[in-house]
């Protein structure tokens, strides 16, 4: 029988157990959100987090900014983040439109105020194993198959897809938990061959049913990051019903990866409040 990994129930128990350590910390933490012109999903997952923010007890400031803006406009908005001391964490919501320079932007912010993860130096802290931030979608994956009491350490983990916000890092704290770890790629020869000699097999292609049951080891734990739309509905990377037969594990889509992306972009905003709040004190 295969063992659904509820994420939105494990997101719903991480986020209540945080609500109730920010309220005996004394402290309020802020997140400032940037959002760049007005594609729906972006909106909406910038909605996700401003409610789970409310629901924990972390102040939310979101600074929209129109479509047309110019690298140099999104640059000014994150330095004055930066500089607002009131401001903990800085999330700019990605992908930015076509024309920004999205490193230049990921550049500029904060590292003690990254709480995405994706600046250069929490990029290097984690693959040097010794992360600040890491990285929420990746993370959130951790704390899933921890909560699963799912071993690492020792198993062969195998990653389709190598962005710098999941694939990259997911590759570097699989590593850091001492698997043994492969990505695959677009220029992957037989990925399906790679896929197989999975015991953890992380997906993050971005294709709708890209990962069928031929490419899955008997037995093997299926963890889907994508997030894809067919036919009218928000689907993963794996077929689901057909993976199901093969996977000891499997999560679902909605309601796997993508609360625990929310729940970490919450702890890794109140981790950012406290540091600050030592460092202002000491
Ligand atoms: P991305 O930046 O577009 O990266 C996609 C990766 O998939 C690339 O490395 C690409 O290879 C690889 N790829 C594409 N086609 C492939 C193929 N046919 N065979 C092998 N590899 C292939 O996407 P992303 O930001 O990582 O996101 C991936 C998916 O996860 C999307 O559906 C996104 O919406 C979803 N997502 C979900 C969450 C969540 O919280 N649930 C968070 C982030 C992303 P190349 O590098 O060679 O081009």
């Amino acid at each position: 029988m295969v063992t659904i990994l509820d994420g939105k129930k494990c997101s719903e128990k991480r986020l209540e157990l945080l609500r109730e350590e920010i309220e005996d910390s004394g402290l309020y933490p802020r997140l400032a959100t940037v959002i760049v012109g007005n594609d729906p999903a972006s909106q909406m997952y910038v909605r996700m987090k401003h409610r789970a923010c409310e629901q924990v007890g972390i102040g939310s400031v979101g600074i929209e900014l129109p479509s047309g803006a110019t690298t140099e406009s999104i640059l000014d908005a994150v330095r004055r983040l930066n500089a607002d001391s009131d401001i903990n964490g800085i999330l700019v919501q990605l992908p930015l439109p076509k024309g920004v320079d999205t490193e230049r932007i990921i550049d500029a912010i904060s590292p003690a105020k990254d709480v995405d993860g994706y600046h250069p130096e929490n990029m290097g802290l984690l693959f040097s194993g010794k992360p600040r931030f890491s990285s929420c979608t990746p993370t959130g994956i951790m704390t899933l198959l921890a909560e699963y009491k799912i071993p690492v350490a020792g198993k062969r983990a195998v990653i389709a897809g190598r962005s710098i916000d999941v694939g990259r890092p997911m590759a570097a704290l699989l590593l850091n938990a001492d698997a043994t770890v492969t990505i695959c790629h677009s220029r992957t020869k037989d990925i399906a061959e790679e896929l197989k000699r999975a015991d953890i097999l992380i997906s993050a292609v971005g294709k709708a049913h890209f990962i069928t049951p031929g490419m899955v080891k008997p037995g093997a734990v299926v963890i889907d990051v994508g997030i894809n739309q067919l036919d009218g509905k928000l689907v993963g990377d794996v077929d689901f019903a057909a993976v199901s037969t093969v996977a000891s594990a499997i999560t679902p889509v909605p309601g796997g990866v993508g609360p625990m992306t929310i729940a970490t972009l919450m702890e890794n905003t109140y981790r950012a409040a406290k540091e600050q709040a030592c460092g202002s004190a000491g």
